[in-house]
């Protein structure tokens, strides 16, 4: 896979300190892509919801970032799966991407408070822009490991319908009944030709978000609302949901970066 910017820093390939390697990799397109990290040794339990951080030595320096887990902590042996966007500015991503299965990387963790309430009944609203949906896509996959399922809908916004990352498998739980999930995806740029054929929700999230709320009948005394991704989208969201009486308490969020701190040529989240 080419990458849109030239970053010609030195990978360590191998080193002392380095703890994991990528076992797995698929590229969706040509900036979002599936990596499956695994530990050498025993894996590290974490709860869904969680991050972990990855890294690489290169030019002296070791490059690492946070990354929630997709995977389910059940499947923790077989490494830890992450949904990554690249940022076309070199700082990690853009190593990332050179990264080939076998590499040898540095991985630590878990860390992170976005988590599910233990036997919570209230129906889950998921809300993600691009790679935000990675620790719901956990946090579905657990809760069908313990089959202790919860009524879930994941709005999911991105600006390419190609983008819908995860799109086969939540498609797939709501049609066969496998997880009583209503799977909301939608497109923020209609128009464009690369969306051509799609006739699903059009805007993005925090426009969509007051009509699905509507239109499935989710009331803020009995939904708990998970937001992660883009800081600008959670903020509007939020903004949202307390017009329409959801309760602050009622509404997790993750910030994948500072508010106010976005890439040039911003991509969805
Ligand atoms: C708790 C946590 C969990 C995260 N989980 C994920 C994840 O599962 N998948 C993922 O792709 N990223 C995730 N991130 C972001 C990730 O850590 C990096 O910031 C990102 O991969 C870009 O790294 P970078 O070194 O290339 O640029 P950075 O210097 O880290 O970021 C530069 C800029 O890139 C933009 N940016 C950062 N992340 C994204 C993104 N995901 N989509 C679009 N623009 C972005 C922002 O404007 C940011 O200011 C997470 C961040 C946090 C804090």
């Amino acid at each position: 896979m080419s990458l849109p910017i030239d970053d010609s820093r030195v990978i360590v390939t191998a080193d002392e300190r380095y703890n994991a390697r990528v076992v797995e990799r698929r590229d969706e397109t040509e900036t979002l892509a599936y990596f499956k990290v695994r530990f050498d040794g025993e894996p590290v339990p974490f709860d869904p919801g969680q991050y972990m951080t990855i890294g690489v030595f290169a030019d002296e320096k070791l490059w690492q970032r946070p990354y929630s887990v997709a995977s389910a902590p059940t499947d923790a042996a077989d490494g830890y799966e992450f949904y990554v966007r690249l940022v076309p500015i070199i700082r990690f991503t853009t190593l990332l991407w050179r990264l080939q299965v076998g590499q040898q990387m540095r991985m630590t963790g878990p860390k992170g408070r976005f988590l599910l309430e233990p036997d919570d009944r209230r129906t889950h609203l998921f809300v993600s822009t691009g790679t935000g949906i990675a620790p719901f896509i956990s946090m579905i996959r657990e809760t069908l490991a313990q089959r202790k399922p919860r009524r879930t809908v994941v709005l999911h916004g991105v600006s390419y319908a190609d983008e819908l990352g995860y799109r086969d498998v939540l498609e797939r739980w709501e049609r066969d009944g496998t997880y009583p999930v209503r799977y909301v995806p939608t497109v923020s740029r209609p128009a464009d030709p690369r969306n051509a054929g799609w006739d699903g929700r059009a805007g993005r999230v925090e426009a969509v978000i007051g009509d699905v709320c509507k239109d499935l009948g989710l009331r803020p005394d009995r939904t708990v609302v998970y937001i992660c991704g883009n800081p600008d989208m959670i903020l509007n969201v939020e903004g949202v949901l307390m017009n329409r009486g959801f309760p602050e308490f009622h509404v997790k969020k993750e910030l994948y970066w500072p508010k106010g701190k976005d890439a040039p040529a911003a991509p969805a989240g």
